[in-house]
């Protein structure tokens, strides 16, 4: 269970890494631009200042995302350019935090976690409600008892509902609420899911690794994050927080 102390502690890595990101491009950006100055000068007077005035614009814009990025993370409230800096967040700032954080020895997970949960708060405050008809469950293939022969990938209903392992409860989760509910082996699959199904959010159950890569894969649409258990190690019958589950569907279906 994702604790309100493990919740801040994730957040403040994040707040952390973008604040050490940001000013690592930004003195890289210093770096370039007082490098070659001398060098420049020697092939036109003006040629400093052009290429100043570059990284200059670039330095502002890293400097405006990474606040931006910030004001969204501690707000209360949603920004009104919440979508660009989920973007931003997404494309842009978890690869360089991610070249950060193992550069000063954090671990992956304690970087994709602390991504995940700031990506939920982005798109708690972005999106308002759906239809259930718009909402899919994107389950990983992991869940399933791994002794069971039913096939699900193609029909999740192929399950006998024999209680052995979560499917059983997420299927009667999706009836009773009426969203969809997919098992994918992989990201191939759980795109041209993705694709027939046309969500406008997804919320997916996975290991940090492979639900930071699915966030990011699957931007613009956006994908709230709910981490699997593990109690027989990775990829081996794992478990879902059914409670956290119910809590993000039902934030996101229309009264
Ligand atoms: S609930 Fe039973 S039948 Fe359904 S997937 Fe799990 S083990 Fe197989």
């Amino acid at each position: 269970m994702d604790t309100a102390e493990h919740g801040t502690s994730r957040k403040r890595l994040f707040i952390g890494l973008i604040a050490g990101t940001c000013t690592l491009v930004c003195v890289l950006l210093a770096l370039l631009w007082v490098i070659p100055y001398i060098g420049l000068r020697n092939i036109h007077p003006y040629a400093p200042w052009v290429l100043g005035a570059i990284l200059g614009t670039l330095f502002v814009l890293v400097l405006w995302a990474s606040l931006g990025l910030l004001l969204s993370v501690l707000s209360p409230r949603p920004l009104p350019l919440a979508q660009r800096m989920r973007g931003v967040t997404v494309k842009l700032l978890l690869p360089l935090m991610s070249l950060l954080g193992r550069a000063l020895g954090l671990s992956k997970e304690d970087i994709h976690t602390s991504f995940i949960k700031v990506n939920n708060e982005l798109v708690l405050r972005e999106l308002g409600r759906f239809d259930p008809s718009r909402i899919l469950l994107l389950m990983p293939h992991c869940l399933q008892n791994s002794r069971c022969e039913m096939r699900l990938t193609y029909d999740v209903d192929n399950c006998k509902r024999c209680g052995t392992c979560p499917i059983a409860a997420l299927l009667e989760l999706r009836d009773r609420y009426g969203v969809h509910l997919a098992v994918a082996t992989g990201g191939t699959i759980a795109r041209r899911i993705v694709v027939q199904k046309r969500p406008k959010v997804i919320i997916a159950v996975a290991c940090y690794r492979d639900l930071a890569s699915g966030i990011q894969d699957t931007y613009p649409l956006p994908v709230f994050g709910v981490l699997n258990e593990r109690p027989n190690g990775p990829c081996l019958d794992t478990l879902v927080p059914l409670d956290n589950l119910e809590a993000a569907l039902t934030r996101f279906i229309k009264p």
